[in-house]
């Protein structure tokens, strides 16, 4: 048996260096490939009520697992600052994540904080959330009242069974909708469904997920199971590509390629022959979308990442808390993407076409710690 390394936090992350000639923002960074900054995530807790298999396996996240203490959380106050410095960058879209970000205290007190930030170009940022849903009838109004724009909710499966095996706790399919309903009336959308799909174990489920959500407002997508992290046990034989994922769902229910709303958008969009709406397809292992990602992480307790396959962080944290200035802080952040190369998923692809088996994983950080 090999040896398996699970980094549960990334304690190397040097902290992050402040150039010595300080640099105002232009809104206008460009990375080492040419990539601009546009989408920040915001991992606001490493916690989650699920145990999906295939991202928190209880055998991992059990009753001793070690998440980050309180006082190493970033607070809500630091996170508006790091984000208004973002924003500053040319950053114009922030999603909430974890973890389960719905698990934080008072999200809704961030949400405020981040809706009045105002942007050079006066357009309102694009304010969102990914959720597990379990929360999500509680807090919908809530978070629509502090600023939210719309949530995109994870759900794997509609057969029940299937479902409570996927999040391994029990947690019941019904409960999810009520929370996809809450967010449709309270006005969060358009509300995005993500699938993760993994072969022998809800593969089953594509074309009744496809049946549950044609011909209602809510955009159904399909993410290529991804070896992110190295709980998993991530094995390419598990990884259904989405070129037969169109392949099945089409065979019922014809479907025809549309463009993409913008560029960069991670999934690619087929619409219904018969009008009933939308699928999309997130391809991240069998056509990775590196060239155009202009996404920047923030983990829980404040390193960034440039990639989510990163095996280091960089430390923000140290620098929030030292009485650094925001110019200090900004040209840190400029200095970062400016160095920014990472294409993991591009440089993976070759790596593991004809292989069936994972290369290289002993060094990656945990997607509910970087934040999904
Ligand atoms: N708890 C929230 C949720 O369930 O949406 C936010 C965090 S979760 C890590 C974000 C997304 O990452 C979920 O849709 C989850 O299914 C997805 N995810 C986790 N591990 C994954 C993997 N190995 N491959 C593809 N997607 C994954």
């Amino acid at each position: 048996m090999s040896e398996k390394i699970i980094l549960l936090g990334d304690a190397r992350a040097p902290a992050l260096t402040v150039p010595d000639a300080l640099e105002a923002p232009t809104g206008l960074l460009a990375d080492a490939l040419g990539r601009p900054l546009h989408d920040l995530r915001i991992s606001v807790t490493d916690r989650c009520n699920f145990r999906c298999v295939y991202c928190m396996p209880k055998e991992v996240f059990d009753k001793d697992y070690a998440y980050l203490p309180h006082a190493s959380l970033l607070s809500f106050e630091e996170i508006a600052r790091v984000a208004a410095l973002f924003i500053a960058h040319g950053v114009e879209k922030i999603r909430l994540t974890g973890g389960e970000p719905l698990l934080r205290k008072d999200l809704e007190r961030l949400v405020a904080q981040l809706r009045a930030l105002p942007t050079p170009s006066g357009r309102p940022l694009d304010l969102t959330l990914t959720t597990n849903g379990s929360l999500l009838a509680r807090k919908a109004r809530a978070l629509k009242d502090a600023g939210l724009d719309r949530v995109t909710v994870s759900l794997d499966a509609i057969d029940d069974e299937v479902f409570r095996r996927m999040n391994d706790v029990d947690f019941k399919v019904a409960d999810v909708l009520d929370g996809i309903d809450a967010a449709h009336t309270a006005g969060l959308g358009p509300i995005k469904v993500n699938m993760v799909v993994k072969r022998g174990m809800n593969d089953g489920q594509i074309l009744p997920m496809a049946r549950h959500f044609k011909d209602t407002p809510f955009i159904l997508r399909f993410i290529e199971y991804m070896d992110v992290g190295a709980s998993n046990g991530w094995n390419m034989d598990e990884v259904v590509p989405s070129g037969e994922v169109v392949r099945r769902i089409a065979a019922e229910l014809p479907l025809a390629p549309v463009g993409a709303n913008y560029a960069g958008e991670t999934a690619a969009r087929w619409r219904y022959l018969d009008g009933g709406g939308e699928v999309g397809m997130i391809s991240s292992v069998t056509q990775a979308f590196c060239h155009d990602c202009s996404r920047i992480r923030l983990s829980t307790e404040g390193k960034l990442y440039t990639c989510l396959f990163a095996t280091r962080g960089h430390d923000l944290r140290a620098l929030l808390r030292d009485g650094s200035s925001d110019a200090a802080l900004s040209s840190a952040i400029g200095r970062l993407w400016r160095q920014r190369a990472d294409r993991y998923s591009e440089t993976r692809s070759v790596n593991t076409e004809g292989l069936s088996r994972r290369l290289d994983s002993a060094q990656k950080i945990e997607m509910s710690y970087i934040g999904g």
